[in-house]
């Protein structure tokens, strides 16, 4: 911006490079002017958080999504949607949890270590966390993040474990109440699906309520064929992760508005449609990866047609399939046919999260390796 030139509230003046003239200022001064400004930008930042999170509290009293005041702001302002959802969940999050919120807005810890905060802290260790914190780098505070996220393989196969559908009658017996408790990944499968039919059933301007479109979308994947298109598997899902982390051992990636375990991940990639939203270590996002399925319709094809059924010894499932890399592509593997293998879903599941272990191809013959290292041949053919 030039010298002299109006600016609304800003005047010329303050943008004088001479204000910022900093060549007499010794080291120790500006070190400590840093600091300064530092925790001057952090209560700026918390501040905005704050009013974002009011602009979302006075929208949803008048019974507006959040959607819409996240709208509005990346239309009004210069504040991405993204960055604007991420904000107002951090306004809610930080809604309890006063201690952070408090240091939050004094300065003492940055807007990126409350990011990161808010992802695993507690009520009860509000105080604690708000304490420590004031010490975290931005780097510390990711880490101890990912740290805390991190989702052993034991909790992974609990929340497998615990999945469940109950439907109950109402008193009036005239409807049908469904709950669906599921794994955060598997969860955001089938929301997307429903959302994404719900999407296309009705035009953007229906007066119809979304919840009902919602149910209308259900009602639809029920009576429409197992094997069609836009079964539940082939939903899309937006996998949050950072380098490194799908080929790490244990971690906890973020799915949508949750979060899985490496091993579902790696479960998802081998075959949905995905967008893989890869951050670098300061969180900025190194990667996206492109809105399609990880398996082209074509060659899928070609793979159902060899296979025939799903290649887990002794399993002759024809339906419900999906496709298995060999190699997974985090270790370097190709989504070509000869390290593609048709799985049921079910035993897709035993692979990734069971600890089994798969070696060799089609052509040459699979092996399959228990976790307790029994091994299982599955004989060569022609491909
Ligand atoms: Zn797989
Ligand atoms: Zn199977």
């Amino acid at each position: 911006m030039g010298k002299g030139e109006p600016h609304g509230l800003r005047t010329a003046h303050c943008w004088d490079v001479a204000m910022f003239n900093f060549d007499s200022w010794s080291t120790k001064a500006l070190v400590s002017h840093i600091g300064g400004l530092d925790r001057k930008i952090a209560r700026l930042e918390a501040e905005r958080v704050a009013a974002i999170g009011a602009l979302d509290k006075a929208r949803s009293n008048s019974g507006q999504e959040s959607a819409v005041s996240q709208d509005l702001l990346s239309r009004e302002t210069g504040i991405s949607r993204r960055r604007a959802k991420e904000m107002t969940d951090m306004s809610r999050a930080l809604g309890e949890l006063p201690q952070i919120a408090e240091a939050f807005s004094f300065g003492e810890i940055s807007l990126e270590v409350a990011r990161q905060l808010v992802k695993f802290a507690t009520p009860d260790r509000d105080g604690d966390l708000a304490n420590q914190a004031k010490d975290w780098s931005e780097d510390h505070a990711a880490s101890v993040a990912r740290k805390e996220r991190a989702i052993s393989a034991r909790e992974a196969r609990k929340s497998h474990e615990e999945r469940s559908v109950k439907w109950f009658y109402d008193e009036d017996r005239r409807h049908i109440n469904f709950r669906a408790v599921l794994p955060a990944a598997d969860g955001e499968l089938l929301a997307s699906a429903i959302a994404r039919r719900a999407k296309k059933l009705y035009d953007k301007n229906s007066p119809t309520p979304y919840a009902a479109r919602c149910a209308d979308a259900l009602m639809e994947m029920a009576s429409a064929e197992p094997e069609s298109k836009g079964a539940i598997g082939r939903a899309a899902v937006i996998l949050v992760a950072e380098v490194g982390e799908i080929s790490a051992a244990a971690g906890a990636i973020e799915v949508g508005d949750g979060f899985c375990s490496v091993d579902v991940a790696r479960r998802l990639m081998c075959d949905s449609t995905m967008q893989l939203v890869l951050r670098d270590s300061e969180g900025q996002i190194a990667a996206l990866g492109v809105n399609s399925r990880s398996v082209p319709e074509k060659l899928a094809r070609v793979v159902r047609a060899r296979d025939k059924t799903c290649q887990f010894p002794g399993c002759d499932k024809t339906r419900f399939t999906e496709i298995h890399h060999v190699i997974h592509v985090a270790d370097g593997g190709k989504t070509v046919l000869r390290n593609l293998a048709l799985i049921c879903f079910a035993h897709h599941h035993l692979i990734h999260e069971g600890g089994w272990r798969l070696e060799g191809s089609i052509p040459g013959g699979l092996r399959f390796i228990s976790p307790d290292g029994r091994v299982y041949e599955v004989g060569a053919r022609a491909a």
